[in-house]
C-alpha cells in the first residue's frame, strides 16, 4: 500500500469529499468556490465575531494569571486573544507583556469540550438499589441505610466498582442520595466520619470554600491539600517560616548567575520564561540542571545532566566547595556578615555523649544559662566575639510570643559581632550519611563549655557535615575534592549524579563568585522537576543553603525562585473564616492527607519499612520496633497530630454522655480515656465504628494525582485478587473488612 498523501486512497477519499461540500470544487481538489459574494466566507467572520469582550485568566494552577481579552456571543465564548494594557515597568528592563501561552490560547475549547463531565453520574446498580429502597421506604435515609446495612446490597454496589455502569442522573436524585449518605453516616457514626478533600484554593478561592465550609460545618474532616503532592516545597517553611515567599518571575531578570534546576520554565512558565531568554542579553550566565535535553537546556549557557533524583548530591558537593574556598581558605565580607545576621550558623549547640561518641543534640538556650524568664527554653544562644561571652540575641522564638518578646522579634544585633566559630578544642561528633556508605562519619568540630555545657556552633557543624577539614581537628576527612569515597566531595557526588566533578566544582564556584561580586544575584529557580522525591524537603534545603551562604536570600536578582511564588490564597484570613466555617464553630477538624490515606486505605498494611528505617546514626532510638502506624496512634493520643475519625465511638453519643452525667465534654472524654473504656480510632483503623464512611472529592483526581505516592488502590486491588486466589496475605489483609469506598462526585460507603 503506498504511502503518504498521494496514494490512491487518499486521492479517493478528497474526490469523495466534493459531495458533501456545497461548493464548486476544482478538478485538482485545491481550489473550493462558493457563489454569493462576501456572504461567501461569512462562515470565517461567524467564527470571529462577537457581542462583547470581557477580561479574564485561566484558574488552571499554571500560576500564569495572565490577562486575557475574552470574546463572547450569545454568552458562548467565542475566541480569546492576549491582553496588552499592562503597566510598563519603565525602559530599563523588560515588560511584562504578552503574557500567555498556547494552552490558555485553546482554553475555551476545554470549556466546551464534548468530552466534559456535564451531568451527575451514579454507578446503576447502587442507583437502583436506591430507587428502590426509596419507593419501599419513603425517606432518603431510610434507604441509604436500607443499602449499607445489608451486606449483600452494600457487596453489589461495591462489587461493582471499577467496571464502569455509571449511569447519569438527574442532580435532585444525585445530590438526594449524596446528603442521605451524609446524614446516615452523621447519625449512626459520627460526623468525623465525614472527609473532604480538594487542592489549591489559591487556584479557585470560592471552589474550595464552598465546599469545605459544608464539611466544616457538619462536622466533618477536610483533608491538607499542599504537602504531600509535593506543589509545596516543605523545606520553605522549615527554613524561612514561611510558604514560598519568593521573587516573582521579573526578578529572574535581575539575576548574574542563573541556575534552572528542575524548572523547565519555556513549558511550564511559559509567559514568564522572557525574562530568562531578555536577560541573557544582558550578560547572565544560564546554568539548567536536567537528566533530559529539556526546553531549556537550548537557553543554557551550561548543562549539568544529573541524573533522576540526585540533585541533593549535587547541591551538597557544591556546597563543600563553597564553604572550603569561600569560607575556610579565605573569608568573604559580604558572606561572613550575611550569614551572621540572618542565618542561624553562629548559634551554639549542645554535644551530647551517645557511647563513646558524641552527637549533636539540641541548641543551647537562655534556659541553660539559667534563665528563668518567659519562654527562655526558646531563645537560642550566640557567642561574642569582643567578648567571648555568650549572648542571647533578638530574633529567635522565644521573643515571638509573650510579652517579654515585645521589641525584640527582629533580627537587630546591636553592637554584637556574632562569632560562627566555638573555636576551642576539637572534639569528635558522628554525624549521619544516608549513602550508603556506612550510616555514620565520625569528624571533628570545635567546642567550647558554656554554663557546664559541651557546645559547638551551627557553622562548625556545618563544615563537619559537608566534609571540609581545618587544621588541628581529628576524624575522617576527604583529602581532596578528588576522594570519592568522603561525602560530599564533587568526586563522590560524580559516582552519584553522573556530573563530572569538574563541572560541578567550577560551576559552584561561578556561582558564588558572582554572588560575591554582585552582593547576592546569583539564584536557583526551582520547579517541581526536584520537588516530586521522597524527602525533597531535604535536596531543597541543599540548595537553600546555597543561596544562604552566599548572601543571596532576600536579594533582588538572587536566593531561590520557585514556581509557587505567584499562585497564593491572598486573603487567607477572611477567607480561612469562611471555607472552615470559623464563625459558627471552632477549631474546624483537619488532618493531614498523607496519615488519612496511609491509615483508610490500608497502605500500613503493605508497608515494608519500619518507622525507624532512615533514622539517622546517632539517633536515640525512639522509633525502634516500631510501624510508621504506630507512630501516627501515638501523635494523636500524644495530641501532636489530629487524626479522624478521632475514637471508637461515635462523638455525638460522647457529649451526649458527658450532658447526662452533668460534667463539661472534655473531663469526661479524658476520664473514659484514663479508664480504657475508650480508645483512638487509628489504633484500629479497620474496626467496624474506626473507618470513614463518606469521602466528597471536588476538584481532583485524587488516584491519579493528589493521592500519590500511597499505591492505595492499586495496593488494595491486590489485596482482593489475593483472597480471591485463596493466597494467604503476609500482613492479615484477609481479615480486612471488604472494599469499602465508591468513587463518584462523593466518596461513599456503608
Ligand atoms: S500561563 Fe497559559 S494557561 Fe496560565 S493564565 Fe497564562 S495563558 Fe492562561
Amino acid at each position: 500500500m503506498a504511502s503518504g498523501l498521494d496514494d490512491q486512497l487518499t486521492e479517493a477519499l478528497v474526490r469523495t469529499r466534493r459531495f458533501f461540500t456545497r461548493a464548486e470544487v476544482g478538478a485538482d481538489l485545491r481550489t473550493l468556490h462558493q457563489i454569493g459574494g462576501r456572504s461567501a466566507d461569512d462562515f470565517y467572520r461567524d467564527r470571529w465575531s462577537h457581542d462583547k469582550v470581557v477580561r479574564s485568566t485561566h484558574g488552571v494552577n499554571c500560576t500564569g494569571s495572565c490577562s486575557w481579552k475574552v470574546y463572547v456571543k450569545d454568552g458562548i465564548i467565542t475566541w480569546e486573544a492576549q491582553q496588552t494594557d499592562y503597566p510598563s515597568v519603565g525602559p530599563d528592563r523588560p515588560e511584562y507583556e504578552p503574557r500567555g501561552c498556547p494552552r490558555g490560547a485553546a482554553f475555551s475549547w476545554y470549556t466546551y469540550s464534548p468530552t466534559r463531565v456535564r451531568y451527575p453520574y451514579v454507578r446503576g446498580v447502587l442507583l437502583e438499589l436506591y430507587r428502590e429502597a426509596k419507593a419501599r421506604l419513603g425517606d432518603p435515609v431510610l434507604a441509604w441505610a436500607d443499602i449499607v446495612d445489608d451486606p449483600d446490597r452494600a457487596r453489589r454496589y461495591k462489587s461493582a466498582r471499577g467496571k464502569g455502569g455509571l449511569v447519569r442522573a438527574t442532580w435532585e436524585e444525585a445530590t438526594e442520595l449524596v446528603a442521605a449518605a451524609h446524614v446516615h453516616t452523621i447519625k449512626r457514626f459520627g460526623p468525623d466520619r465525614v472527609a473532604g478533600f480538594s487542592p489549591i484554593p489559591a487556584m479557585s478561592m470560592v471552589s474550595h470554600a464552598s465546599g469545605a465550609r459544608f464539611v466544616s460545618l457538619i462536622g466533618g474532616s477536610m483533608l491538607s491539600f499542599y504537602d504531600w503532592y509535593a506543589d509545596l516545597p516543605v523545606a520553605s517553611p522549615q527554613m524561612f517560616g514561611d510558604q514560598t515567599d519568593v521573587p516573582e518571575s521579573g526578578d529572574w531578570w535581575d539575576a548574574g548567575y542563573l541556575v534552572m534546576w528542575g524548572s523547565n520554565v519555556p513549558v511550564t512558565r511559559t509567559p514568564d520564561a522572557h525574562w530568562m531568554a531578555e536577560a541573557r542579553y544582558r550578560g547572565q550566565k544560564v546554568v539548567v540542571v536536567s537528566p533530559d535535553y529539556a526546553d531549556n537546556v537550548k537557553f543554557a549557557d551550561e548543562w549539568l545532566a544529573a541524573q533522576p533524583g540526585t540533585d541533593g548530591a549535587l547541591a551538597m558537593a557544591m556546597g563543600h566547595v563553597i564553604l572550603k574556598e569561600f569560607f575556610v581558605d579565605r573569608q568573604v565580607p559580604y558572606f561572613t556578615d550575611y550569614v551572621k545576621r540572618y542565618t542561624d550558623l553562629p548559634f551554639l549547640v549542645r554535644l551530647e555523649e551517645r557511647g563513646d561518641a558524641h552527637v549533636p543534640g539540641k541548641f543551647l538556650t537562655a534556659e541553660d544559662l539559667g534563665d528563668d524568664s518567659e519562654h527562655a527554653a526558646f531563645k537560642t544562644v550566640l557567642l561574642d566575639s569582643a567578648t567571648g561571652e555568650a549572648v542571647v540575641p533578638n530574633g529567635s522564638l522565644g521573643f515571638r510570643f509573650g510579652e517579654a518578646g515585645v521589641g525584640r522579634w527582629n533580627l537587630d544585633l546591636g553592637d554584637v559581632d556574632p562569632l560562627l566559630s566555638a573555636g576551642g578544642e576539637g572534639v569528635t561528633v558522628q554525624l549521619a550519611r544516608f549513602d550508603g556508605g556506612g550510616g555514620a562519619v565520625t569528624r571533628g568540630v570545635p567546642t567550647r563549655r558554656v554554663n557546664g555545657h559541651l557546645v559547638t556552633t551551627v557553622y562548625d557543624l556545618m563544615l563537619a557535615q559537608y566534609g571540609v577539614h581545618r587544621a588541628g581537628l581529628p576524624g575522617s576527612w576527604p583529602t581532596g575534592y578528588d576522594d570519592a569515597a568522603e561525602p560530599y566531595t564533587p568526586a563522590w557526588q560524580a559516582t552519584i549524579t553522573g556530573v563530572p566533578a569538574e563541572k560541578a566544582e567550577r560551576i559552584a564556584r561561578e556561582f558564588a563568585t558572582n554572588a560575591e561580586d554582585s552582593r547576592g544575584r546569583s539564584m536557583i529557580l526551582m520547579g517541581a522537576g526536584t520537588n516530586h522525591w521522597f524527602h525533597s524537603d531535604t535536596i531543597y534545603r541543599a540548595f537553600l543553603a546555597l543561596t544562604s551562604l552566599t548572601g543571596c536570600q532576600g536579594v533582588n536578582g538572587g536566593g531561590w525562585a520557585h514556581y509557587v511564588g505567584q499562585e497564593k490564597c491572598r486573603p487567607v484570613t477572611g477567607w480561612a473564616q469562611l471555607a472552615f466555617g470559623l464563625d459558627w464553630s471552632r477549631p474546624p477538624r483537619q488532618m493531614i492527607q498523607t496519615a488519612f490515606w496511609y491509615l483508610h486505605t490500608d497502605q500500613f498494611r503493605y508497608d515494608q519499612f519500619g518507622a525507624d528505617t532512615l533514622s539517622a546514626a546517632g539517633g536515640e532510638g525512639q522509633l525502634a520496633g516500631k510501624t510508621t502506624a504506630d507512630v501516627i496512634a501515638q501523635s494523636a493520643r500524644m495530641g501532636w497530630m489530629p487524626s479522624y475519625p478521632t475514637f471508637d465511638r461515635n462523638p455525638l453519643d460522647l457529649a451526649d454522655e458527658a450532658d447526662a452525667t452533668g460534667m463539661p465534654v472534655a473531663d469526661y472524654i479524658v476520664g473514659l480515656l484514663r479508664a480504657g473504656a475508650l480508645r483512638f480510632a487509628c489504633e484500629d483503623p479497620d474496626a467496624e465504628h474506626n473507618y470513614p464512611r463518606v469521602l466528597t472529592v471536588w476538584r481532583a483526581n485524587l488516584l491519579g494525582s493528589s493521592a500519590k505516592g500511597n499505591c492505595s488502590a492499586p495496593t488494595r486491588r491486590c489485596a482482593r485478587r489475593r483472597r480471591r486466589s485463596g493466597r494467604a496475605t503476609s500482613c492479615g489483609a484477609s481479615r480486612r473488612r471488604p472494599a469499602s469506598w465508591t468513587c463518584c462526585s462523593a466518596w461513599t460507603s456503608g
